[in-house]
């Protein structure tokens, strides 16, 4: 090796030591006879010093070397002053006086500065990104992802589960996205479909016999690419067999609760983990990723408000509609422009209007208070539990098919505004959850038919099957979520291994026989030949390792991670296929 030691591993016990380090120059400052660098590797800082008396020969080349260039150093470690001291550094105690030193690589200027971590241009940032990711913060990031990775690899083999991989080449794996399809050079006109997520492999492993199965696995999903998501993500996906729900649930929630502290020692998690059904999850927080870390959880005022003095509101609880409200606490002194961002954030969501109601010393205030009588007031206040000082938000709609969703939408957006600027929660808290009895399917509009809500194999819960031909809507499935602080981290479900139920769920989706035969054949074939019970789940490493990172966006964890426009901007992809390869593989391009 070139180096003795790593940049962030000397201390004042090594004083006296003849070392040699290697590494990048973060900083060079020149003070005429002495010359200072900080040199940097993987592992941290290191000062080394030279000195035109001592090592002239290490200063004329220290004098040439410029930010980014790769240097070999040999020298001794020294104590540095007291006044000299670095105490944000763990070597900021000592210093390498060289007494050599040797360029193995030089460096153009960067195009932004590696040393620190200032914001630059992310189009930049992708475009350079193994300067990037030289960074300190990418290189923590990166570390850290590392570090979960392993911690599941070895707490999943210690629970008898086997790592094994799956193709990638493969038939099309329904997730809800669409497909990448990769032509076939050798059968023209066919193609492979990259799988959406192992599902089928894993099920078809549990078939097979491993009975315990996970494999940390990249999954491909041509999506729009709208907001936070990437068109090849990594999950930690397993399987299990001759599981029930509750195993599956108590074995990620064990492994969960020994990585965080392990990892980030940081970071509190609450256990153990809360459990509610969708329903539940969507009365209380309008959503079905809620961040448990705060209150302010809905209320309903339907019934309360059949009568209300307020036209809206008696017309939408007898129509059938929805009036639910939330109680912001200390907002009642919100200016009429915070009032209108409240608006538009409501009406960001579909809903039509916000009513707020403040609840001052003086009385209430707000344009709808004159309407409402005392006892309607003093209802609101009972059922939100508001105090003086707070705001009540409000959101009706009468539409019956839309108004469930778009005041659980309205209100849970409005809740997310007020935990951030209120600074209602602790960034170190993980408050995970389950939320459970997804309903088993989903209606598209567009297209006019179901949807599974979680994907096709998956098992109605107990009871509701024999109801599922007759009504879709009613049936609840064997999925579920793992929650933490708003976001979606994990799902699964127990899945069917009956033939004849994964037939009739075909059906319900509209599937003609004949499709379904040709598109999961191979999944009902399996299933003939003595398929165990089984479940498993698949969380996301990019997200769970974004929220460790204390990171906004995914792209922060990934080391090569796309834009938002599915393109890589380093390599320049996607890119034109040479006529031909476009030949061998028996495409034209038709614009
Ligand atoms: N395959 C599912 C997904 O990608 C996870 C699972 O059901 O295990 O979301």
């Amino acid at each position: 090796m070139l180096k003795t030691h790593m940049c962030g591993e000397l201390r004042t016990e090594h004083e006296g030591q003849v070392v040699q380090l290697a590494g990048w120059v973060n900083l060079r400052r020149d003070h005429g006879g002495v010359i200072f660098i900080v040199l940097r590797d993987r592992e941290g800082l290191t000062q080394v010093v030279v000195s035109s008396a001592l090592s002239p020969d290490a200063h004329k080349i220290a004098t040439e070397v410029r930010a980014e260039y790769v240097i070999e150093v040999h020298g001794v470690v020294h104590k540095r002053p007291a006044e000299q001291i670095t105490p944000e550094w763990p070597t900021g105690e000592i210093e390498v006086e060289a007494t050599a030193i040797k360029v193995l690589n030089t460096s153009k200027s960067p195009p932004f500065y590696i040393y620190e971590d200032s914001p630059v241009d992310e189009a930049l940032r992708l475009r350079y990104r193994y300067l990037d990711l030289r960074r300190p913060r990418m290189q923590r990031n990166i570390i850290l992802r590392h570090k979960v990775v392993q911690f599941i690899r070895e707490f999943l083999d210690q629970h008898g589960f086997l790592e094994i991989e799956t193709p990638y080449l493969f038939k099309s794996t329904p997730e809800g996205a669409r497909d990448y399809l990769v032509p076939s050079r050798v059968h023209p006109g066919k193609f492979y479909a990259l799988p959406q997520s192992p599902q089928q492999l894993k099920q078809l492993l549990m078939v097979a016999g491993f009975e315990r199965y996970f494999q940390i696995a990249r999954c491909f999903r041509d999506e729009d690419l709208r907001g936070d998501r990437q068109s090849e993500f990594t999950q930690l996906d397993l399987e299990m067999s001759f599981a029930e729900r509750d195993d599956i649930l108590d074995l990620v929630e064990e492994m969960f609760t020994a990585l965080i502290p392990t990892v980030t020692p940081e970071k509190r998690i609450l256990s153990p983990f809360p459990r509610l059904t969708y329903a539940e999850a969507l009365a209380r927080y309008g959503s079905d990723k809620p961040d448990l870390r705060f209150g302010i959880e809905l209320v309903d005022l339907t019934e309360a408000m059949q009568n209300s003095g307020f036209g809206v509101f008696s017309q939408t609880a007898q129509a059938g509609g929805q009036i639910k409200a939330i109680a912001a606490p200390g907002c009642a002194d919100y200016t009429r422009r915070q009032l209108d961002e409240l608006t538009a954030i409501a009406k960001g969501q579909g809903a039509k209007g916000l009513v707020t109601l403040a609840f001052r010393a003086d009385g209430v205030k707000g344009p709808v208070a004159k309407y409402l009588s005392e006892t309607e007031l003093a209802m609101i206040a009972e059922k939100t539990g508001v105090q003086t000082g707070d705001l009540v938000c409000v959101v009706a709609d009468d539409r019956p098919d839309v108004c469930a969703r778009v005041v659980a939408a309205s209100l849970s957006a409005l809740r997310l505004n007020f935990r951030d600027q209120l600074g209602l929660v602790d960034p170190n808290l993980m408050a995970f959850g389950w939320v459970l009895d997804f309903p088993m399917f989903e209606w598209n509009e567009e297209e006019g038919r179901w949807d599974a809500a979680h994907h096709p194999f998956t098992m109605p819960r107990p009871n509701n099957y024999e109801a599922m031909m007759a009504d879709p809507t009613a049936v609840l499935s064997d999925a579920y979520d793992l929650v933490c602080n708003s976001y979606e981290l994990a799902s699964g479900s127990i899945r069917v291994h009956d033939p004849k139920i994964q037939m009739d769920i075909f059906r319900v989706l509209g599937y003609p026989e004949e499709e379904a035969r040709s598109r999961f054949g191979h999944m009902m074939e399996a299933f003939s030949y003595g398929a165990p019970p089984h479940g498993g789940m698949a969380p996301g490493i990019d997200r769970l390792v974004m929220l460790l990172a204390n990171e906004a966006g995914i792209r922060e964890v990934i080391a090569f991670p796309k834009t938002t426009q599915a393109t890589d901007l380093m390599a320049d992809t996607p890119a034109a296929a040479t006529e031909r390869q476009l030949k061998e593989l028996h495409l034209r391009i038709v614009e």
